[in-house]
């Protein structure tokens, strides 16, 4: 059952403006407790996020969409993290082998069409993941892009609550907290790459750049759609 709006409100009230660690452990600890899922690129910054839910429940489920597009490095990294943290349960979900042939016989889509690439490869099968769950909390951040800017550290998706409990980080805080918990680094982002997604749609950024600039470089696209308006539809799903 769709959790209502207001329990988002209400949230955002009591808890908008808390510390990440005071949000996660309420989150994890007391209001979602089992029904909450992280869902983690296994990026750059990931390791923030993943290290302080770990640091509260381990066990917490962490869903990582392979989108069978990734960079070696990044599923390296994965493992890398799962062994560094201890995590117990990561899950790894992505297109079924159905749908790519369907879909993306040649492996060109993301070429031709980004968006149609997305909704099946990354937004469907998260959809799918979270369908068990009332809660899921990401990583993301103010700093990282300007549709971000106004970021809420709780918000509504239509069914579930979102939780952004690092909304208000910058990337000192993050690099901070990289530094103090000696957390491992992506190998990617120390060759050029601030922000890592799919290897066909990443490319390194140069001094000046945004994060983001590699993210679809050349295109209009600049999100994956997972995190679009609640009354987002995956549309484009077949050639
Ligand atoms: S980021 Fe690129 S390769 Fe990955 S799902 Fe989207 S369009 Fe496809």
């Amino acid at each position: 059952m769709p959790v209502p709006f207001s329990v988002a409100v209400e949230l955002q009230r009591r808890l908008g403006f808390a510390p990440p660690n005071r949000v996660l452990s309420a989150v994890l600890g007391e209001i979602f407790s089992s029904r909450t899922a992280v869902a983690s690129s296994f990026g750059p910054e990931s390791a923030v996020l993943l290290h302080l839910v770990a640091e509260i429940d381990a066990a917490t489920p962490v869903l990582f969409v392979d989108t069978g597009r990734h960079f070696r490095e990044t599923l390296e990294y994965r493992d890398l993290l799962i062994n560094h943290l201890g995590l117990r349960d990561v899950r790894s979900v992505g297109p079924s082998a159905e749908d790519v042939a369907r879909l993306d016989a040649d492996f060109s889509r993301a070429t031709w069409d980004p968006d149609g690439c997305c909704a099946f490869r990354k937004i469907a099968p998260l959809k799918q993941a979270l369908s068990g769950f009332d809660a899921w909390v990401t990583g993301r951040k103010r700093f990282q892009a300007r549709t971000r800017l106004d970021l809420p550290v709780f918000e509504h998706d239509g069914d579930h609550v979102k939780i952004n409990p690092l909304a208000s980080w910058t990337l000192n805080d993050i690099s901070d907290y990289v530094a103090v918990h000696r957390l491992p680094p992506h190998p990617l982002a120390i060759r050029g790459y601030p922000s890592i997604g799919c290897a066909p749609c990443t490319s390194t950024v140069r001094d000046g750049e945004s994060r983001r600039a590699g993210r679809w470089r050349g295109s209009e696209k600049t999100e994956c759609g997972i995190h679009r308006s609640p009354s987002y539809q995956p549309e484009k799903s077949s050639p």
